[in-house]
């Protein structure tokens, strides 16, 4: 059986994802507490309980909080692969700078966007006014919480059982 398991700080902050066998080990010497859990029953010899998806620390963990870098995977990642003027989804994204970098424009979270070739084509050394061509959404740096990889966030997310718990951190990357 493979099922991977969300763990929360005491606080509910999410601090990491691991595997069930790690999780049950926790709760059963009492590192943490069933939080959610799943239909799915476990038996052991002495034992039986229902296979948790999320739990939550006994005690609270002290992390130092590591900055979200500006790269490109971030940036894809922040407008969930999909270009910001056409919507379109693909592997071929590059990123644009919105307003062009040699009309003043800073490679920053609020001026970067994945964008596809096409639009890149047509959009050109242009603003997306001269262009014509409108943002689906304003860029802005991501809300974040710390602990968890972006990467491992944005795929976490997708989980519904884990959702409820990820969604305040990032309410850009959740709706539509
Ligand atoms: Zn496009």
């Amino acid at each position: 059986m493979s099922a991977q398991v969300l763990v929360l700080n005491q606080n509910y902050e999410p601090l990491t994802v691991c595997g069930w066998q790690r999780a049950v080990s926790m709760v059963y010497v009492g590192k943490a507490i069933v939080v959610e859990e799943d239909s799915r029953i476990l038996h052991s010899p002495s034992t039986q309980m229902r296979l948790p998806t999320v739990v939550k620390l006994a005690y609270h963990v002290n992390r130092p909080m590591p900055k979200l870098k500006l790269s490109r995977q971030n940036l894809l990642a922040r407008d969930r692969f999909s270009c910001q003027y056409c919507g379109r989804r693909g592997k071929m994204l590059t990123v644009d700078h919105v307003i062009p970098r040699d009309r003043g424009g800073t490679s920053s979270w609020e001026n970067l966007v994945a964008c596809c070739a096409a639009c890149n084509n047509r959009k050109a050394n242009r603003t997306p006014r001269e262009a014509g061509m409108h943002l689906l959404r304003r860029p802005r740096r991501p809300k974040f919480i710390p602990y968890l990889s972006y990467a491992v966030f944005t795929a976490a997310v997708k989980n519904p059982e884990w959702r409820y718990y990820l969604e305040p951190f990032a309410p850009h990357l959740v709706g539509s």
